[in-house]
This record gives structure tokens, C-alpha cells and sequence, in this order.
């Protein structure tokens, strides 16, 4: 359960449970999604479907910072592509704050945003020197930028800009839901298949199909094959621990090194809190969550007592550093790959796709454009091959050591099935390979779900599908 979870609303939303057909069907409810629909609300032949329920997703799990100074992304774009893609990128990110902003000044939405400086920390010396390169960098483009100003991790060089934000990002999504025509909206609904058919998408799920002319996939990580994300991204997975402080601090910070480790803060209107994030790995080298959360409360030196939720989350990380947003096909929109910045990559995405849709150009739609060649070395295009079948070998040979002493495995017909038993002795039993690809799952013992290490699935004890790409659950029933 992430922090944000306590400020999450029920909609009690309608599950679709008969084909219909509309012009734009948006298929996803996590902040880019929703974002979009806001977009395109005054549309009269529009829907959006969830899986589960609206704001459920990845969004739920974030840590909600809203900044332009992303580690020292600038200078790697300049350096593997080029000082001009480099310079959209800034200003795709400072336009997203704008409109973010915007959205939530005009709609009044109550979503505690709070401007704060933001910190990047280097560890090393040639993170100094990178570090010193990003400044120059963003000094060329107008903005200020300090050396060493007051922090919470002391030792350490760092630089800092001035107006960036933090908010609740579910509080955010509440207040957009609000907004939005709850007819048009349907949770608990989940897409299995879309099928081209005389210029039309036919959007299959458990109760029938939705029609549509046009079908925006924002869904995270797409569950159709034809995009072939594995081959172009890989998963970063990462360990938030928030806990009690007495007075919040109007900074965040992130460090460039990996594993990297973030932090901010956040007061509600009684308490204030620290989110931190640590031991974030890319999930082909499987690590052990029960003591990577132990290292986060160890390095922010956390005390037990104070701790108010503990969580991890896994977003898409592309070989370019820049996310997939655009048309994929005729009528077919897909926005994915956000690198960890999701709140401002959702919302410039969200953007793109509504200006596409209502036939108007926007400035930012190039860069991100899915056929995008920055495939910029070889040498990332297959280690992230290379990492994704990495993944898929070492989770076939189940090592021991990725799993919990409180499970069993047994061989049904060739089918492995993990029998784990609880502390009040009840048995839960899943089938451990993951229905997307066929990648073994992986017990993650801290949150006791079960994780894919190629394509951040995720299911609980139970086997019930909690994140995609995987369309089905991996319960296993004692007939
Ligand atoms: C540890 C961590 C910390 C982060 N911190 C930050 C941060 O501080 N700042 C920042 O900018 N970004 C951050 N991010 C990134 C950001 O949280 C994500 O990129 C962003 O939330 C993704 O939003 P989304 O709407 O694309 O996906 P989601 O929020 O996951 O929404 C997708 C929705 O689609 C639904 N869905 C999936 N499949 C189907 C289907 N077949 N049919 C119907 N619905 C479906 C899902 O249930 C889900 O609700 C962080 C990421 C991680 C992992």
C-alpha cells in the first residue's frame, strides 16, 4: 500500500457489460489516460476503460515529483543524440509544469502542490563531471542553476533549480475524475484483444467489444506484442519507504548514480511525511526486496516507529531516454516508456494524443513519435536485448534464493505451481509462469505479490492479475 492509497476515492464506477460502439475509446484510468480524456471530454463519442479501478496503477505508486531535472538526462540525450533533441526535451518537460499547473489552478483542484527546489547529487567523480556538463547545459537555456546549496544529504556535490513541484497525485487524479462524465467511464474492465476491421478497432473484452474509430493505449505497458516493447526498454524496479517527520522541507533530491535514491516530502492537513526511494535495479538482476527496503530504512536511517507505508513500483525505462508517444497505427494511439517521469511525460503525452486527435499539430509530437530511429548505439540495443533475455533464462532456473522459506513447489503436467503458506496456515497456490511471455515469476516476500522479471506484472498471493502486461490471473484451484 503506497502513501497515496489512504487519500484514494471509490468512484464506484459501472463495469461495461455489453459491446457498444463510440468514435475514441481511451483504455487505461492512470494519470495519462485520465489526463487524456480531460482533454477531450467535450467529445460526444468518447470512453475510457480500466482494468481495475480508476488511478490503480503505476500513478498510485509514484513519489509524485513534478521537475525538469531529471538526474542528468540533458547531457546524456546531448551527448548519444544530439544538443537539439536535448533542448525539446527541456522544454517538452518545462511545457508539461506548465499545463499541470494550469490544469490544477483552473479546475481548483485540492491536490497539495507545493513548489520546492529540486536536487541532483553526484556520488563520484565523474558524476561531478557529468553533473557539471547538465548545468552548463541548463545555464545555456536561460535557467538558473546552484552548486551546493542546503540539502538533506550533506558530502555530496549537487546542483539545484528553483520551481519545481511535489503533489499528492492521487488527490490529483480524484479531482480530475470529478470532472469528467462518469457514464463514459467503466472500472473492472479489462481489453484482452484489438482487432482492425474496415477501418474500425474491435477492443474485445469479457462481455463483448467496443467499437471504435480510434483507441488510445495508455495502459503502462501495452499487453498487445506488435510494438515490441521488451526488445526496446527494460523494467527499473524501486523501494519507497514514507514515514512521520515533524516539519516537511520545501526540497527533493535524486542522485544520477545506480542504484539511485530519491526523496521529498509531503503534509497533509495533519501530518507531514518523507517519501524516500532507494535500490532501484533493473529487474533482470533480481535483488531481495525484504532487504532492499531494509537498505532504504538504513540509509535514510529511518526509525521502525515512524514508518507509515512501505511499497515498490516499476516503471519503463527505453534505451533512448525518451518515451514512446504517438500513432502506432491509423487511428491507433499508444503513449508509453515515461523513464520514471511520469507525471510530467503522462501529461505531455496526454497532450499530444488529444491534439492528434482533434486534428491539431503540437510542437512536441516529433520527438516522442513512436517511429523515432534514436536507437543510439547498438551497444544499448542489446544489452537491453541481451537484459531481457537474461530475465527470461535466469527466472526459468528458479534460483532458490528468489523465493520464500514459506513455499512449496509442485510439477502438474509439466505446469509449476507454488504453494505458499501463510501465518495463519491457509495455502496459496499460483501458477509461477507469467502469462504474458511466459517468464517465471518471481515471489517478491516483502509485499507478498509475485512479480514478473521481464515485463513488471504483478499478482497477488492469490494469483489475481494486479498489473499488466499480463491479461489473465495465475490462481491455481485444487479441483
Ligand atoms: C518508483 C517510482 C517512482 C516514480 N516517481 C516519479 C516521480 O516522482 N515523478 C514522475 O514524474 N514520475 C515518477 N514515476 C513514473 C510515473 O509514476 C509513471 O510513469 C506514471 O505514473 C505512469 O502513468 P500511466 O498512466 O502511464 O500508467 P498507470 O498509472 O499504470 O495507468 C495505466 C492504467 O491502465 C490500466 N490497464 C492496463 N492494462 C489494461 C487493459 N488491458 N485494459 C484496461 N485497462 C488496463 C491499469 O490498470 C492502470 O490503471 C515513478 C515511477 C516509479 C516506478
Amino acid at each position: 500500500m503506497s502513501l497515496w492509497n489512504f487519500y484514494q476515492k471509490s468512484f464506484h464506477l459501472k463495469k461495461l457489460t455489453k459491446s457498444m460502439e463510440v468514435d475514441t475509446l481511451i483504455i487505461g484510468g492512470g494519470l495519462t489516460g485520465l489526463t487524456t480524456f480531460y482533454y477531450l471530454k467535450e467529445k460526444s463519442s468518447i470512453c475510457l476503460v480500466e482494468a481495475n479501478t480508476l488511478g490503480s496503477g503505476v500513478s498510485q505508486n509514484t513519489t509524485g515529483k513534478i521537475t525538469f531535472l531529471q538526474g542528468n538526462i540533458y547531457h546524456k540525450l546531448e551527448k548519444n543524440i544530439s544538443y537539439k533533441v536535448a533542448k525539446d526535451y527541456l522544454k517538452s518537460q518545462l511545457h508539461a509544469i506548465f499545463l499541470l499547473k494550469d490544469i490544477i489552478k483552473k479546475e481548483k483542484i485540492s491536490c497539495d502542490l507545493d513548489e520546492v527546489d529540486s536536487y541532483v547529487y553526484a556520488q563520484n567523480k565523474k558524476e561531478i563531471v557529468n553533473l557539471k556538463q547538465e548545468k552548463t547545459f541548463l545555464e545555456n537555456q536561460g535557467i538558473k542553476v546552484y552548486e551546493n546549496k542546503k540539502s538533506d544529504i550533506s558530502g555530496l556535490y549537487s546542483i539545484s533549480v528553483n520551481q519545481t513541484y511535489v503533489f499528492n497525485p492521487i488527490k490529483f487524479l480524484n479531482g480530475l475524475i470529478e470532472l469528467l462524465p462518469r457514464e463514459k467511464m467503466f472500472e473492472h474492465t479489462k481489453i484482452y484483444k484489438i482487432i482492425p476491421k474496415n477501418n474500425k478497432y474491435y477492443c474485445i473484452f469479457d462481455k463483448g467489444y467496443i467499437i471504435a474509430n480510434k483507441v488510445i493505449v495508455a495502459c503502462h505497458y501495452p499487453f498487445f506484442q506488435s510494438f515490441l516493447l521488451p526488445l526496446k526498454s527494460h523494467i527499473e524496479k524501486s523501494y519507497i519507504v514514507a514515514y512521520k517527520v515533524k516539519e516537511k522541507k520545501n526540497y527533493s533530491g535524486i542522485t544520477v548514480s545506480n542504484p539511485g535514491f530519491s526523496y521529498r516530502y509531503y503534509q497533509d492537513k495533519e501530518k507531514a511525511y518523507k517519501i524516500c526511494l532507494g535500490q532501484s535495479h533493473n529487474t533482470a538482476i533480481k535483488q531481495n526486496d525484504v532487504q532492499n527496503f531494509q537498505k532504504v530504512i538504513k540509509q535514510f536511517q529511518i526509525n521502525s516507529n515512524d514508518i507509515v507505508s512501505v511499497w515498490s513500483n516499476m516503471d519503463i525505462v527505453t534505451q533512448d531516454q525518451l518515451p514512446f508517444i504517438g500513432e502506432f497505427k491509423k487511428n491507433f494511439y499508444l503513449a508509453t516508456g515515461f523513464n520514471t517521469w511520469g507525471m510530467t511525460n503522462g501529461i505531455i503525452a496526454a497532450k499530444i494524443l488529444a491534439d492528434n486527435i482533434l486534428n491539431f499539430s503540437n510542437p512536441y509530437a516529433d520527438l516522442f513519435c513512436l517511429k523515432k530511429k534514436n536507437f543510439y548505439k547498438f551497444k544499448n540495443f542489446f544489452l537491453n536485448v541481451g537484459s531481457n533475455f537474461y530475465a527470461f533464462i535466469k527466472s526459468k532456473r528458479k534460483q532458490k534464493k528468489w523465493y520464500s522459506k514459506n513455499l512449496k513447489f509442485i510439477n502438474l503436467n509439466g505446469q509449476s505451481i507454488a504453494i505458499y503458506v501463510d501465518s495463519d496456515k491457509i495455502e496459496h497456490s499460483v501458477y509461477t509462469t507469467c502469462p504474458h511471455l511466459g517468464c517465471s515469476l518471481v515471489f517478491n516476500e516483502a509485499e507478498k505479490t509475485w512479480d514478473c522479471p521481464c515485463h513488471s506484472s504483478r499478482f497477488d498471493i492469490d494469483g489475481h492479475c494486479l498489473k499488466g502486461p499480463s491479461k489473465f490471473d495465475i490462481t491455481y484451484k485444487k479441483k
